[in-house]
């Protein structure tokens, strides 16, 4: 099979994706935050990301390389989302193509290089650490997984797939703990029993990628006939 590379394109398409994911997820990320928070995760997201969509063809326009794509971006999330979801994924996003600066296209390991770089923002950001019920508990097992997993002998579809199902347990992994950081944290015990809304979105804008990384694979495959 080819090498996996994935163009700036990729990202305006997921970028997209994301945004129709948060429309469809809006309440159900709202609903979750209810629980245990002011019931506005959803709605924070969508406002940021229809805002970045608004956006997107005048960025592109610029011809920016991944990188600035992705930090112009993050900076309408952070400015635009009034919770502190919005910094955090603006963090993200912003760092993301630290180590990829000048690039139009990156290989699967700067992929996942991106990545790591996000959640390392989003840690220094938000200070939080794994079991204060955030996001992290989340993005933090995911992080393990490509970092144990990238050199050793899975495809990236396998090793992206993994990476995904992690946060998602990691998302799961949150419904018994009491919340350490952001809004919360005042429940004390009452937060036991609920699913921290963060965590859930982590994933599921994860899973974008991972749906977008197939796509790409796919087109590999069929072009070595
Ligand atoms: P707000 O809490 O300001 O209403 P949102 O509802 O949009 O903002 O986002 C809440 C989510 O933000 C939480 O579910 C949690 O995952 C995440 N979060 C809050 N504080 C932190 C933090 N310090 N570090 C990481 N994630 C955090
Ligand atoms: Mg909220």
């Amino acid at each position: 099979m080819a090498e996996l590379l994935v163009g700036r394109d990729f990202f305006v398409k997921a970028l997209k994706e994301m945004q129709i994911l948060i429309e469809e997820q809006r309440d159900h990320l709202s609903k979750l935050d209810s629980e245990i928070g002011d019931g506005d995760h959803g709605i924070n997201l969508s406002i940021g990301f229809r805002e970045v969509v608004l956006k997107l063809e005048s960025i592109e326009a610029e011809n920016p390389d991944i990188a600035g794509l992705l930090k112009k971006v993050g900076m309408i999330l952070l400015g635009k989302v009034g919770g502190s979801s919005g910094p955090l994924y603006g963090s993200f996003f912003i760092k993301a193509g630290d180590n990829v600066k000048g690039k139009y296209e990156v290989n699967f390991p700067e992929f996942c290089g991106m990545i790591v770089t996000g959640v390392k923002a989003i840690e220094s950001r938000g200070k939080a650490v794994v079991r204060d019920k955030t996001m992290l508990d989340a993005f933090l097992p995911g992080v393990k997984v490509l970092d144990d997993e990238l050199f050793g002998g899975k495809n990236e579809i396998e090793i992206f797939t993994d990476f995904v199902d992690a946060m998602k347990a990691g998302a799961e992994s949150t419904i018994p703990l009491i919340a350490k950081k952001g809004r919360a944290m005042r429940l004390g015990e009452r937060a036991v029993g609920h699913k921290d809304p963060g965590a859930e979105s982590a994933w599921m804008l994860m899973e974008v990628f991972l749906k977008g990384l197939t796509e790409v694979a796919k087109g590999l495959t069929k072009a070595t006939y």
